[in-house]
C-alpha cells in the first residue's frame, strides 16, 4: 500500500507516519529526513538543499523526483511505503504518479492532516530535536539530553525559529495545498482526519484509514 501524508508542516505527519508504517509493516520515507541527513553529511545534495531548508523554503522539484524515484525503486518498498511530506507540490504529485505507474503501481491512500494554523505554530515552537538522530520531540527544553539517552542534545531546527514557521505556513498554503485539490481532481481515494488531541488519539483516526 502505498499511502501519501499531507498536511502542514506540525500536523504529526512524521509521529504518526511512524505508527502507521509499524502497523502495516512497511517503511516510511519522509525527504526531510533524508536532506537533514545530507547536510548532516556535507554531500552535494545537502549542500544543495541546506539555504532552502534553513529559510523554510521548499527544495527544487527534481531534486525531490531524484530522490523518490530512487527511494521507490528499492526493494524495502515492494509491500507498500508510507510517504511523509515527499509530496509539496503539484509537479511532485505529477512525477510521483509517473514513477508509480513506470513501476506498475498507484498511490492508494492520501491521508490529510486537518489543523488549525494556530495549533501548528505553538507546536513547531516548542519543538525541540536530537541533534545526533535528528528526532523531534516536545515537552523538553533546549539544551537537555536526549530522551532516548543516544548521547544526542535537544536544539532548535533553524526553520522551527518563529520567522521560519511562519513563512512554511504561507510556503504550504501556496505550493503544498493545491497538490490535495490535484489528488481530488484526479479521482484519488482522499482521506480526511482530525490532527487535534493526542497522539494515540490521531492515531486511531489514521489507522482507520488504512482499514487497521
Ligand atoms: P520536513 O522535515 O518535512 O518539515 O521538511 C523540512 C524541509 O525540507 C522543508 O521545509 C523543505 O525545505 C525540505 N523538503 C522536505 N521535503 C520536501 C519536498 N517534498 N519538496 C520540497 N522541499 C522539501
Amino acid at each position: 500500500m502505498i499511502v501519501v501524508l499531507l498536511g502542514p508542516p506540525g500536523a504529526g505527519k512524521g509521529t504518526q507516519g511512524e505508527r502507521i508504517a509499524a502497523a502495516l509493516g512497511v517503511p516510511k520515507i519522509a525527504t526531510g529526513d533524508v536532506l537533514r541527513a545530507a547536510v548532516k553529511d556535507g554531500t552535494t545534495l545537502g549542500l544543495e538543499a541546506k539555504g532552502f531548508m534553513d529559510r523554510g523554503d521548499l527544495v527544487p522539484d527534481a531534486v525531490i523526483l531524484g530522490i523518490m524515484k530512487e527511494a521507490l525503486a528499492l526493494p524495502a518498498q515492494a509491500n507498500g511505503v508510507i510517504l511523509d511530506g515527499v509530496v509539496r507540490t503539484v509537479p511532485q504529485a505529477e512525477g510521483l504518479a509517473r514513477v508509480t505507474q513506470e513501476l506498475g503501481r498507484k498511490v492508494d491512500v492520501v491521508l490529510v492532516f486537518d489543523i488549525a494554523g494556530e495549533l501548528l505554530v505553538e507546536r513547531l515552537s516548542g519543538r525541540t530535536t536530537c541533534d545526533k538522530e535528528q528526532k523531534p520531540f516536545t515537552g523538553f527544553e533546549r539544551g537537555g539530553p536526549c530522551p532516548n539517552n543516544c548521547g544526542g542534545v535537544l536544539v532548535r531546527r533553524q526553520d522551527d525559529e518563529p520567522d521560519a514557521i511562519l513563512h512554511r505556513l504561507r510556503v504550504y498554503e501556496a505550493q503544498t495545498a493545491p497538490v490535495l485539490a490535484w489528488y481530488v481532481a484526479h479521482g484519488a481515494n482522499v482521506a480526511h482526519i482530525d490532527a487535534t488531541g493526542s497522539f494515540a488519539d490521531v492515531t486511531v483516526r489514521a489507522l482507520a484509514t488504512v482499514g487497521r
